[in-house]
């Protein structure tokens, strides 16, 4: 059963493999997570240094997280406000 054996052996490398793969891939998602950006990831421009500090794995400048705060609030009041129109038609 020498056949049968090599086969065992080959499965359990092959097992060993992937786990290790997956283990890398972990890590490596894991990383760029935790660590801030020194450039914005939507206007590309540089994210100083205090603000990478103060919030870590920051991945966003002052003007575009400022926008997309905005863009949240500037949504919930327009919604407000044309319920309030329908209400008064
Ligand atoms: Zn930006």
């Amino acid at each position: 059963m020498a056949g049968g054996w090599a086969r065992d052996g080959a499965v359990n490398e092959q097992i060993e493999a992937s786990v290790s793969d997956e283990l890398a891939r972990l890590k490596a998602r894991r990383q760029p997570q935790g660590e801030s950006l020194t450039h914005c990831a939507e206007c590309e421009e540089p994210i100083p240094e205090a603000r990478r500090a103060a919030l870590p794995g920051v991945k966003l400048c002052i003007d575009c997280m400022r926008e997309r705060d905005s863009t949240f609030q500037a949504r919930g009041g327009i919604n407000r406000r044309g319920s309030k129109d329908s209400q008064l038609k």
